[in-house]
């Protein structure tokens, strides 16, 4: 029998009317709450599971619900101190409007400069840097996407154990390139974020393409010339390596295949020659995402990797963060943090749009929140919304990118890449803007992992580190439980992100779990 630890709460801002009980299992209703917590003499009058929020005080029918210093809610009925404060008693506030927003009004002092942090990877001819050697066999169409599997494993098993430099061969196998309104001004969006992912810098500028031949996406407008570079020493107006299977020289199944393994050959030649090199900081592109998130997501890992952010940005890299639902709540922090109006503007812009584009579907932000993530604590999303934009750090904004953009050459800092908040739409979406490894926050827990790109996971919890512990990379949990400081664990996540740009490898990658790439595709199919 391990002794029960002693009830802990936890509250995050001195106008906070709630807490979150953060001991595993819960708190029983007559637990007195010890000297030294939030909330210390009261008498619970329920059951508080753990991430959930107890009243500190008595709350009217009505009043605020406060969380993080802002409102989370209103309650439906009196609330009296020591109960349990949950989804059903609580109303969500209105969204805040995008009009009269205040424009880039802090101007934070700049964040020193953090010098000689550097990492191992791979320079590319663009600039950019990979953190891994991979080829991609980039596909127009769903159609190709079995036979471009096959041809996938057969690579792996005759050729790539002759190029031992290189660390994969990753088919980039998505539902989109026909039987869709290509021509819808939406389209560009799938159409923009296939291109950019098959130049993500993971791929060392080689571009192989599948195509069936017949489809909406044909290969020159998936990848126009001169809108890749050539590296194969072919005529720069050429357009991209594409294997056709429609292609009249191709009789029978198997000479696809031969085809495809053949045409791999010379891209993995050049991979193969490519040599790990020690490489600043700066040309980190660390996309930053949630997912199954609970109610220490917010106070535990979240701000441990809002204090890596600050730091990647102080050594010059990148550091992107997403999920327009899960920021829309904190709209006013944004707008006022941007570098500049012209950033604010952009804030505005691309949250605008995807407003109107829920609307289109009848739906709003409150469709964001999970059952799990309302059994881990959080009541709505104006709660996970102030978690969630944590991960941010405190630099200014200096740049906004529209789904499935790619960043240009010197844009660094801080960037807000407005994509939904789906795991893997999100991760694609940040595969296409450049990123070179993904740093992903859960608390209820998820296996999630891209091919393309190494993903740390980071847990809320403890419990959850330590029953996943070979599926999560970091226990920001230490941070609840006073084992370790955000500043700490901070720190510990930017030397691991250091690491595992540099090769070393995430559990994800040893288990070799991968989720499928998702497109997001807001026009209308056919
Ligand atoms: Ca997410």
């Amino acid at each position: 029998m391990t002794p029960s630890r002693p009830p802990l709460t936890i509250r995050l801002h001195a106008e906070d009317n709630v807490a979150v009980v953060a001991n595993d299992g819960g708190l029983d209703a007559g637990t007195v709450l010890p000297e030294g917590i939030p909330g210390a003499g009261l008498t619970l009058l329920d059951k508080v599971p753990q991430g959930h929020k107890v009243a500190l005080a008595d709350i009217p029918e009505g009043g605020a619900v406060r969380r993080y210093g802002v409102t989370i809610g209103f309650a439906l009925k009196a609330l009296a101190a020591g109960s349990w404060v949950h989804e059903r008693v609580l109303a969500i506030p209105e969204a805040r409007s995008l009009e009269g927003l205040p424009m880039a009004t802090v101007k934070p002092a700049p964040l020193p400069p953090l010098e000689g942090f550097t990492f191992e990877g791979f320079r590319n001819a663009d600039g950019s840097v990979g953190t891994r050697n991979i080829l991609a066999v980039t596909t127009t169409v769903q159609c190709v996407a079995g036979v471009v599997a096959q041809a996938v494993a057969r690579i792996k098993a005759e050729l790539l154990p002759q190029f031992p430099n290189v660390d994969d061969v990753v088919g980039l196998e998505h539902a989109y390139g026909c039987g869709v309104a290509i021509d819808a001004p939406d389209a560009a969006i799938p159409i923009r974020t296939l291109r950019h992912i098959s130049l993500n810098p993971n791929f060392g500028g080689e571009v192989l393409v599948v195509s069936l031949g017949c489809e909406k996406l044909q290969p020159d407008r998936l990848l126009p010339p001169g809108s890749f570079p050539i590296a194969d020493g072919r005529d720069a107006g050429a357009g991209p390596d594409t294997v056709c299977l429609q292609s009249p020289d191709h009789v029978g199944f198997q000479s696809m295949l031969d085809d495809i393994v053949a045409r791999a050959r010379p891209h993995l030649e050049r991979l193969d020659a490519r040599r790990r090199e020690t490489i600043p900081a700066s040309a980190l592109v660390v996309g930053v995402q949630c997912g199954g998130s609970d109610a220490f997501s917010g106070f535990t890992a979240n701000p441990a990797v809002g204090f890596a952010a600050d730091l990647l940005v102080r050594a010059g890299a990148t550091v992107m963060f997403s999920e327009n639902t899960e920021v829309r709540d904190a709209v006013e922090q944004l707008t006022r943090r941007a570098a500049t109006p012209e950033v604010a503007e952009a804030v505005v812009r691309e949250l605008g749009w995807y407003d109107r584009y829920l609307e289109r579907g009848r739906a709003d932000r409150t469709a964001n929140t999970t059952p799990g993530n309302k059994a881990g604590g959080l009541a709505n999303i104006a709660e996970k919304a102030m978690g969630s934009i944590v991960k941010s750090g405190t630099a200014p904004i200096a740049h906004v990118l529209p789904p499935g953009e790619k960043l240009a050459p010197g844009q660094r800092g801080l960037v807000f890449a407005a994509t939904p908040a789906s795991d893997f739409i999100c991760g694609t979406l940040q595969l296409a803007a450049g990123m070179n490894v993904h740093v992903f926050t859960t608390g209820r827990g998820t296996p999630y992992g891209l091919a393309a790109c190494p993903v740390i996971k980071v847990a809320t919890r403890t419990d959850l580190a330590r029953r996943w512990h070979d599926l999560m990379d970091l226990d920001a949990g230490r941070i609840a439980t006073g084992e370790a400081t955000i500043e700490e664990a901070g720190w510990e996540l930017f030397r691991l992100i250091l690491d595992v740009a540099s090769g070393r490898r995430t559990w994800a990658e040893r288990w070799k779990l991968a989720n499928a790439l998702v497109l997001f595709n807001p026009a209308p199919v056919t």
